[in-house]
């Protein structure tokens, strides 16, 4: 191998999806905003306590649509940057595994929330499918517990209430230390731990590119901003990245790190 190639660590939040058909639920306009009560839904212990809670959390994941969504513009830019050849992790705050079944490889995504592709019993801790337990719920069950022992199911994301998984967010911060530049797209940077990621990667000596709609507290420290709609604006930047605009060397060698 020969030199040091540039490593490149790509942020995402929900504004990446909304394209998706995914709705932001923390955004403006997003279903907290307008609902706060909603929040207890996606929230650990009134999940666990009540079933009325869990009845009406298991209708808003059925309605969510997150089940059979498809990759849109930005998450195929992000395919494309990573086979350029370029060293490219992807930590994001996305539930919805999107990034992976766009075609990055799963070792190169850090899903920092989790994952609502899948449920877990939160007593015998089995998981399955969550397209399994949506189909118990079209098939009449409100609240579908563990087929193995009858413990409350939930989906493997971390609700608030609970912790990141450590391992993953050590990992996490690692690449934002060691990246040459890093990308945050379709988050308001306002959520800690996950916000605390641009500042690591700066003070190593980073440069940062944020893509996202509305400001975000890291705007005037920011190489650049961008505002332009993700599906469109994510393209162009990963084109200006593969050809060493932000780490100052093109692409010249298709070989993988
Ligand atoms: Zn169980």
């Amino acid at each position: 191998m020969s030199a040091k190639r540039p490593l490149i660590a790509v942020l995402t939040g929900a504004g990446i999806s909304t394209d998706s058909g995914i709705p932001d639920y923390r955004g403006p306009q997003g279903l907290w905003q307008r609902d706060p009560g909603a929040q207890e839904l996606v929230t650990i212990g009134p999940y666990l306590a009540d079933p009325r809670v869990r009845r009406r959390s298991w209708l808003m994941r059925r309605d969510a649509g997150a089940v059979g969504a498809e990759p849109n513009a930005g998450h195929l830019a992000l395919v494309e940057l990573e086979r350029s050849g370029l060293p490219v992790r992807v930590l994001t705050q996305n539930v919805d595994g999107l990034h992976r079944r766009s075609g990055l490889p799963e070792r190169k995504v850090l899903e920092l929330h989790g994952t609502a592709q899948q449920v877990q019993c939160v007593r015998c801790r089995v998981r399955g499918p969550m397209a399994r337990a949506l189909e118990r719920v079209a098939a009449g069950e409100p609240d579908p517990a563990c087929e193995e022992c009858g413990g409350v199911l939930k989906p493997c994301t971390v609700m608030f209430g609970e912790a990141l998984d450590p391992v993953v967010l050590d990992q996490a911060e690692a690449i934002a230390k060691a990246c040459d530049l890093f990308v945050a797209v379709g988050t308001l940077l306002q959520v800690y731990p996950v916000a605390a990621l641009p500042q690591a990667a700066l003070e190593a000596g980073a440069r940062l590119v944020i893509v996202n709609a509305e400001p975000t507290p890291y705007d005037p420290v920011a190489h650049e901003v961008i505002r332009e709609p993700i599906s469109l604006a994510l393209p162009a930047l990963v084109r200006r990245i593969i050809a060493g605009e932000f780490t100052g060397e093109p692409v010249g060698d298709p070989g993988r790190e």
